[in-house]
């Protein structure tokens, strides 16, 4: 994962109706930075890499996109896509767009959901950013690693 140092000028994206209707920081007052640096040593704690999440949570997107929006058993868990027009850029402001992809996941043995975009992934994989507590899409560590069944034994 790089580490990309997060200009000033890029802050206003994490406000609800720049990028996201919702922005990205919920109700979390923190800096983006020490957001980012409290995942992580939660992540370092449970002992599970964030490459190791982001290539998870892109397993099921792949395997979702099978079933054209509808829902894909996997054995252990299902998977459904949807898909919406258009793109989103990236909050962190390089040029790549992200389609506007939201998976739910379901690990049936945990009857426990969760949910997550495109974008999320590539936050997670490239700024090891989970989202403000409060946001729509804020997906905690500790949920991930359960539900995707990424517990180090
Ligand atoms: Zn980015």
């Amino acid at each position: 994962m790089k580490q990309t140092p997060l200009e000033e000028k890029l802050i206003d994206n994490f406000k609800p109706g720049k990028i996201t209707k919702d922005g990205f920081l919920g109700d979390d007052n923190r800096h983006v930075h020490d957001i980012i640096k409290a995942d992580l040593l939660t992540l370092s704690r449970l002992g599970v890499e964030v490459e190791t999440i982001a290539d998870r949570l892109q397993y099921f997107i792949e395997e979702g996109k099978k079933g054209l929006e509808t829902k894909v058993d996997l054995g252990d868990f299902t998977v459904q896509i949807s898909w919406d027009r258009g793109l989103l850029p990236c909050p962190f402001g390089e040029p790549r767009r992200h389609h506007k992809i939201i998976a739910a996941v379901l690990n049936k043995k945990l009857s426990k959901k969760i949910e997550y975009s495109q974008l999320n992934v590539h936050l997670i994989k490239e700024h090891g950013f989970f989202l403000g507590k409060g946001s729509t899409f804020r997906l905690e560590p500790e949920d991930l690693v359960d539900v995707l069944n990424l517990k180090t034994p």
